[in-house]
């Protein structure tokens, strides 16, 4: 598990320079690192295309960009950060006084030593975002700006890793991989999705995972509306995003709200018992908007640490790789094998002898000596599988009332099933 750890922080770092967009020669290039680890399927969109209520933009590639002061000097260099330009700016060489120039500059006053990041996808205009400092500290004058970008017909790019499982119900993991220098915010949920795809390639699931690598909105949608017929077996999803801080997990909620995920990844926050925080669902955030658009109504939920907007280094250059903790992306890998567990091994069984308590002793099920005011927790979750399994209650909905962890419960399950005292009422993957 540590190496685990430090794999996906060592991806993160090697991916951190390369400048991403929701189109363009970066997310191609991060698209085929991604599938060096596990196999990758990668799709092109056109320009032009219409997806839904969008248009697949242009495709966006720069070569160079910078603003020279008065002097000559390179005050703001691409070459330093790709954060300095503004996402999608078009080509442009020119020359202008200060003054002019500030009306295409970004900085955030109240974080004076950090680089902002924009961007201008549908309206794209030339811009540069740079440390308040800095541009505090530009001297008045004549100032040569170039932006050595291309802006035209080309295709947007996503992934798709498929880990065939027993059944053909599907489980989705959507990151978006559109973002530039930026570690925390999309680079995270490249690593963890990466990292959970290739251990799940290792075995057989009981059910087929899907891992989409997107651009965010544009590249959701338009999967969606090359996929739409597809979208019917889904059971369950997750977005990852922002899965790399020190903050503690927190779950946002499907549009559903109970559906299995949703119940699932409760689950496993409370049983981890340290504040783990589930939060409603809302119609802004990450690409679970699209999953969970009226049309779809998936039962897709996000799981993040610290909430996007809500920790000072969001969209800025202080979310760098030391921002992001190996330990934290291995918490969030672990959460997730809890919860890729219950969405794997969630099922119905049926008491064969519900008329009184079986007697476990006889089947060596339950401790010989009686009198114990405390039961062990396998004898405990055996009375309880036993006690509600009537054909209509999952483990998960007998864990959740018993208190107990699913882990456990699935346990006493299997050994009733050995025992030939429960029986599987159905395959259960409803939402
Ligand atoms: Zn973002």
């Amino acid at each position: 598990m540590s190496g685990a750890g430090e794999r996906m922080h060592s991806l993160i770092r090697e991916l951190y320079p390369v400048c991403r967009s929701i189109t363009g020669d970066g997310l191609r290039a991060t698209l085929h690192r991604i599938g060096q680890e596990i196999p990758l399927e990668i799709s092109d969109v056109v320009t032009g295309t219409a997806v839904y209520d969008w248009i697949i933009p242009d495709e966006w590639n720069v070569r160079d960009a910078w603003v020279k002061d008065p002097s000559g000097t390179k005050v703001i260099d691409f070459q330093a950060s790709n954060l300095h330009l503004v996402n999608y700016s078009p080509p442009v060489s020119t020359r202008m006084d200060r003054e002019e120039l500030l009306k295409h500059l970004h900085s955030l006053p109240e974080q004076p030593d950090l680089i902002p990041y924009r961007t201008s996808y549908y309206r794209p205009e030339w811009g540069f975002c740079l440390a308040h400092r800095d541009l505090e500290a530009l001297p008045p004058g004549e100032y040569e700006v170039l932006v050595d970008s291309t802006l035209g017909p080309g295709a947007l790019s996503f992934g798709e890793c498929l880990v065939p499982g027993a059944s053909a119900d599907e489980v989705l993991v959507s990151v978006h991989v559109c973002h530039p220098s930026l570690a925390n915010d999309n680079l995270s949920g490249i690593a963890v999705a990466t990292e959970l795809a290739r251990t799940l390639l290792t075995g057989r699931p009981n059910l087929t995972w899907r891992f989409l690598f997107v651009p965010a909105t544009v590249g959701a949608i338009a999967w969606l509306a090359l996929n739409h017929d597809r979208v019917g077996d889904m059971r369950a999803g997750l977005v990852l995003s922002g899965v790399g801080d020190p903050g503690r997990l927190t779950y946002k909620r499907s549009r559903l709200g109970t559906s299995l995920v949703d119940r699932a990844v409760e689950h496993v926050l409370k049983h981890r018992g340290a504040g783990e925080e589930v939060l409603p669902f809302a119609p802004y955030g990450y690409d679970e908007r699209q999953y969970c658009s009226p049309g779809f109504n998936l039962p897709v939920g996000c799981l993040m640490r610290t909430p996007h907007g809500e920790y000072p280094e969001y969209h800025t250059s202080a979310d760098d790789p030391s921002f992001v903790r190996a330990e934290a992306l291995l918490d969030t890998y672990s959460g997730l094998l809890d919860i890729a567990e219950i969405l794997e091994h969630d099922r119905v069984y049926l008491n064969v002898r519900p008329h009184g308590e079986p007697q476990l002793g006889r089947r060596g099920l339950y401790r010989q000596t009686g009198g114990d005011a405390c039961l062990p927790g396998r004898e405990q979750a055996m009375l309880w599988v036993l006690n509600q399994s009537d054909g209509s209650v999952s483990l998960l909905d007998v864990a959740a009332r018993s208190g107990m962890p699913f882990a456990v419960v699935r346990q006493a399950a299997d050994e009733l099933v050995a025992a030939g005292l429960l029986t599987e009422a159905e395959a259960l993957c409803a939402s």
